[in-house]
């Protein structure tokens, strides 16, 4: 058999040689036809698996961004029944959307996929464009994701990396330096094309993910792990000490204050502004409780910041617990008593909208997570199982 010897050096102390017949099987790296094999035994079931749509790989990546699969598979089904394909995404309205992408956080993702799908009825014949230069140019799709794309629903021979990847190949191929610092990125990205076998970047670009999502976890399971022969931090005994870790960023405590006001029968919501955090959500008015502040006085002065309004608090009802991003957010909830200002039409100084709606229409507004607590806790106390009264964590 005669060949063509390209060689790859994947760590400081080996290398390997990748070698291309013509028109024969190419002689996939040995790391590469391990993960190939491992995952054609143990890939998961997943819904997007079953036909690799463009459309289904595009909203699946998006959706996993910063979300467990388990919760990613429940969110996707109910996106694909509601919405099909990028036409229907396009002219969805807003608020369907982030109800349907309520509790996944990062709303941004949400209303990048409306753009983006109006982008594709504009100018791609309502599909998902095939190559890279063109996903990269759809708002809210990033290198990582285009790559996704490309690879997983169109074929393309490009290597992708997220998180478990390098862990997988920072553990395999004794990656020394921090895996946020970009250079080490860099040189990951590297390593997995270098591996990538050609015609196959489908299986093997998810191989590697989901082998360190189920073997090669931040706990690894090195005992059943096919990859054992070949793994560098494990014979030199540093499979703890890799992937190194850069500087972690700060966790950031924060207290923050909203209030429920009812009138008639109905509570008071609005919406927030586009941009910014949680754009486009419905919630309660309030604000960050400021220095030298009670949450009682935060409640009041926020109110009146942003609606011109006048109220006092009656009651706590509760005192709500949830993280996102690096905050810790500790969010105080007040019953309030409204006194005077304008209740049919605020001055709306933080908000694009607002609504008195019955309490039972809450669930059909997308909130941010701890005002969907709240509200959960709001309806529970309204179907007789309580007040509410207490702490809940996420
Ligand atoms: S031996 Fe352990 S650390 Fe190395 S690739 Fe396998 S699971 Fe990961």
């Amino acid at each position: 058999m005669t060949g063509r010897g390209l060689p790859v050096k994947v760590s400081d102390n080996t290398l390997y040689f990748l070698s291309f017949f013509g028109e024969r099987m190419p002689d996939f790296h040995p790391v590469a036809q391990t993960l190939l094999d491992w995952f054609a035994q143990n890939m998961r079931p997943l819904p997007w698996r079953a036909d690799y749509s463009p459309y289904h790989v595009w909203i699946s990546e998006v959706m996993l961004q910063q979300t467990q699969m388990e919760r990613g598979v429940e969110y996707f089904r109910r996106w694909i029944a509601a919405l099909p394909d990028p036409p229907a995404v396009a002219t969805a309205h807003e608020d369907e959307v982030l109800k349907l992408w309520e509790g996944l956080g990062y709303y941004s993702r949400a209303r990048n996929l409306i753009k983006a799908a109006r982008v594709m009825v504009r100018d791609h014949h309502g599909r998902v464009p095939d190559d890279e230069a063109a996903l990269r140019a759809l708002p809210g799709i990033g290198p990582y994701t285009a790559r996704a794309i490309a690879s997983l629903a169109f074929g393309h021979d490009l290597a992708v990396v997220d998180a478990n990847v390098e862990r997988v190949f920072s553990r395999l191929f004794d990656v020394d330096t921090p895996v946020r610092e970009t250079a080490t990125k860099r040189r990951i990205a590297d390593l997995a094309q270098q591996l990538l076998p050609p015609g196959r970047a489908r299986d093997y670009n998810q191989a590697v993910m989901e082998f360190g999502a189920l073997v090669c976890r931040k706990n690894p399971d090195c005992g059943h792990c096919p990859l054992a022969a070949h793994c560098e931090a494990r014979r030199l005994g540093i499979v703890a000490h890799r992937p190194v870790p850069g500087k972690q960023a700060d966790i950031q405590h924060v207290d923050v204050a909203t209030g429920v006001v009812r009138r008639g029968g109905l509570l008071f919501i609005q919406r927030r502004p586009e941009d910014g955090v949680w754009g486009g959500l419905w919630e309660f008015p309030g604000g960050t409780v400021e220095p030298g502040e009670i949450p009682e006085q935060t409640i009041v002065r926020e109110y009146m910041e942003e609606l011109e309004w006048a109220v006092a608090p009656t009651r706590r009802i509760a005192t709500i617990r949830h993280g996102y991003t690096r905050f810790r957010v500790t969010l105080h909830c007040f019953e309030l008593e409204f006194l005077h200002g304008d209740a049919e039409n605020p001055p709306l100084h933080e908000a694009t909208q607002c609504r008195w709606i019955p309490l039972a229409d809450l669930g059909r507004y997308a909130l941010p997570a701890g005002h969907r607590k709240l509200a959960d806790m709001l309806s529970a106390a309204e179907g007789g199982e309580g007040e509410g009264e207490g702490e809940r964590k996420k």
